[in-house]
């Protein structure tokens, strides 16, 4: 029974050796399972006709009943294209290929009666459908009812698995299968959550004959996913829990009491006070810390990741704080070591630019033991740097840390350390659920005293005249502006041709100020004398790409110009802005965009006139994005692929899911009640495949 779920794709009638590469490497298919549990993005309803007639503009899939009238090629070179007349009586179509004219030609045969099936699309007085689906019905009959669609790639295309072809193979999977899937729910769960069996949940999936059953499998489906992957998440928690092993801090220590007596620049806020607490408690404990501190940008978080850095030191622990860039990390470390001028409290700063002797002699003060505090980027989690005792973690702007890095800081000390993880892009709770299981949230849900919030304004790019009017008028008040644009890895060229045109205009608009510019590509020693310099108070306009974007602290600039603002995704935006509006005075943020846009891009703009709360605008992100396009969860790798669920709607089959799990994790803590046989072997066949669950929970 387990043997024909888990044979390999390659014996399916229809698959053979070079499509079951394919289906390896391009879904990762390579069992039956895997390809059954490879499901449709849509469904296209397939019981009405159309006449051409009938036809209108901005329609989706239709079918028409007709027959070929004519055949032609047109166009020369890599222009060349093959173009069927089509007529249904009510009137003419083109139906045009692009690729794979000669084969598609050597099929068409002219007036037998066809279905094609396509989205029509009118160039001039005519519709037509570019690579439709085209079935004779002369021999076989259309099948009514739903379509599935699933997701193919360029290559499996080639070797003729399009969807249609998919859809053909899970016919035969499921006939080979009969229904002898193994279930993977305990009975008693889905009679409590009324949920259907996996065997119909995977005929009704791939197979529907209505929407109902669309639903009902999914609902099952997606259960299942969220279940198990909360399962895991909790189950490690649980077991990290009963380790007991943290490295305990039980004491405030002297560093602390001396740097808040004497060197403490400004009153802690109240949330600041609170969230360093809780922070202390958990050192306290016994048990390892694994704390996420979401606090909007400017909310001060620098400021409790040192003050907590501090008590590890005073117990004799040594600590890191990771920023996700060169300029943060050397920002932190100038800000630090400036903050402890005097205090017995040794700090280095170890960046991929740090190189040659300097480079030895951090790495041997780390591993000596003799070095307090370490400053950062990922250069820190290479294996040459080895701790004699890391205590304590802090990892600013986590949302571009890869999980699996994360991990590689375990492994630096032979009790884990300490882990403080830092972001100002609050994550939506149900997308902090999945990604970060059980780590233990703090909130700085209070900016410092007398802030503002930042006025923002949406401005056309012809209007730039009063836009310099504007900044000349902060300009003169002694504030300083950032002025950003776009770096879009496939264009970097253009992009950068955009960003030295806008500096040397810059430089003719406003002749008496200092214009700087800053990007990626520049040599590093280059790029931090330009942050300096900006820093000092030097330059008054700083030109750069989103290098800056994150965590960079320069409280005396007071505008934020963001160029071509249609391109950020909204966290993106909501991060530039935060750069500005870091001290009492009024701050602007600018964003400037062509007149044409689209439905979404005009949503996100206004989004971002229309608040600064940085939590409704990463819900609105994640449900005008989606999970997989969130800021960040691109980069770091989401460590578990969604197969059906979706974070942004799924959010109350997630939170369900994961009462239901922690029901039985804490009733079940054994793993003996025999009714939870299926879940913990499910859980065992589950963790043979590489996601790393210690690491996320
Ligand atoms: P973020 O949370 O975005 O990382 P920072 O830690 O960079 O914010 O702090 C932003 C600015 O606010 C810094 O200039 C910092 O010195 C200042 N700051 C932090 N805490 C306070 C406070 N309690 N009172 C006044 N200013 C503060
Ligand atoms: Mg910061």
């Amino acid at each position: 029974m387990f043997d024909n779920f888990t044979q390999d794709i390659k014996y399916l009638k229809g698959v053979g050796a070079v499509r079951a590469r394919l289906l390896n490497d391009e879904l990762n298919v390579y069992t039956l399972k895997d390809l059954l549990y490879t499901f449709p993005y849509k469904y296209v309803d397939r019981k009405e006709y159309y006449q051409i007639a009938s036809l209108r503009e901005g329609m989706s899939y239709v079918q028409v009943k007709g027959q070929i009238v004519n055949i032609l090629t047109e166009g020369e070179g890599r222009k060349r294209r093959l173009k069927a007349i089509f007529s249904d009586g009510t009137g003419f179509m083109d139906l045009v290929w692009f690729n794979g004219l000669k084969y598609v030609e050597r099929s068409l045969k002219v007036n037998r009666p066809y279905v094609v099936f396509g989205i029509p699309s009118l160039f001039g007085h005519r519709f037509s459908m570019s690579h439709p689906e085209l079935s004779d019905i002369s021999d076989t009959p259309i099948r009514e009812g739903l379509y599935p669609y699933y997701n193919t790639t360029e290559k499996m295309k080639r070797n003729g698995l399009t969807s249609k072809m998919l859809s053909e193979l899970m016919s035969a999977a499921l006939a080979t299968l009969g229904k002898s899937m193994p279930e993977t729910l305990p009975e008693y769960l889905l009679r409590q959550e009324r949920l259907i069996g996996l065997n119909d949940a995977l005929q009704y999936i791939h197979k529907p004959n209505d929407y109902g059953q669309v639903v009902s499998a999914k609902n099952r489906l997606k259960f299942e996913e969220l279940f198990y992957i909360q399962l895991n998440i909790l189950r490690y928690a649980k077991a990290r829990q009963m380790r007991n092993s943290g490295q305990r801090c039980a004491k405030v220590g002297d560093v602390f009491m001396n740097f808040y007596n004497q060197k403490l620049p400004f009153r802690l806020t109240a949330a600041q006070q609170r969230v360093i607490k809780e922070i202390y408690r958990d050192m306290a404990s016994g048990r390892q810390m694994n704390r996420l501190l979401q606090g909007d940008v400017g909310s001060g978080k620098t400021m409790v990741a040192l003050m907590s850095i501090l008590i590890a030191v005073g117990n004799g622990k040594q600590t890191c704080l990771l920023a996700p860039t060169e300029i943060l990390a050397e920002q932190h470390y100038q800000t630090l070591a400036h903050q402890l001028e005097g205090l017995p409290v040794t700090v280095a700063l170890l960046t991929g630019n740090v190189k040659g002797k300097a480079r030895g002699r951090v790495l041997q003060a780390v591993a000596s033991g003799e070095l307090n505090i370490l400053i950062g980027t990922h250069a820190i989690l290479e294996n040459t740097v080895s701790f004699l005792n890391l205590g304590f973690v802090v990892i600013d702007e986590q949302h571009r840390f890869g999980v699996a890095q994360r991990a590689r800081l375990w492994v630096k000390s032979l009790t884990p350390p300490h882990i403080l993880v830092m972001t100002a892009t609050p994550i939506p709770r149900t997308l902090a659920m999945t990604l970060y299981g059980d780590l233990d949230v703090s909130v700085l849900d209070e900016l410092p005293p007398g802030r503002r919030p930042v006025k923002t304004i949406h401005m056309y790019k012809e209007n730039r005249a009063s836009l310099y009017e504007s900044m000349r008028r902060e300009l003169q008040k002694g504030h300083q502006i950032y002025y950003v644009f776009p770096l879009i890895k496939e264009n970097e060229k253009i992009d950068l041709q955009d960003l030295e045109h806008g500096y040397e205009h810059l430089m003719e608009v406003f002749p008496g100020y200092k214009v700087a510019k800053l990007h990626g590509k520049m040599h590093p020693d280059e790029k931090d004398a330009v942050m300096q310099a900006f820093l000092r108070g030097e330059t008054h306009i700083l030109v750069s790409t989103t290098v800056i974007e994150v965590g960079v602290n320069v409280p005396n600039a007071s505008v934020m110009v963001i160029e071509e603002a249609q391109r950020f995704g909204l966290s993106q935006l909501h991060q530039l802005r935060g750069r500005v509006g870091r001290n009492s005075e009024q701050a602007y943020c600018v964003l400037v965009t062509p007149y044409a846009m689209s439905e979404t891009t005009r949503k996100r703009i206004e989004v971002m006139t229309e608040t600064t709360d940085g939590f409704k605008i990463a819900e609105e992100d994640l449900s005008l994005r989606g999970p997989g396009d969130l800021e960040g969860t691109q980069q770091s790798g989401m460590p578990i692929e969604l197969k059906i669920s979706n974070l942004a709607r799924d959010g109350s089959i997630l939170q369900h899911a994961r009462d239901v799990a922690r029901q039985i994790v804490d009733g079940d803590p054994e793993c003996n009640n025999p009714q939870n046989d299926i879940v913990w072997q499910q859980l065992r066949m589950q963790r043979k495949t590489n996601i790393n669950w210690a690491a996320i929970s």
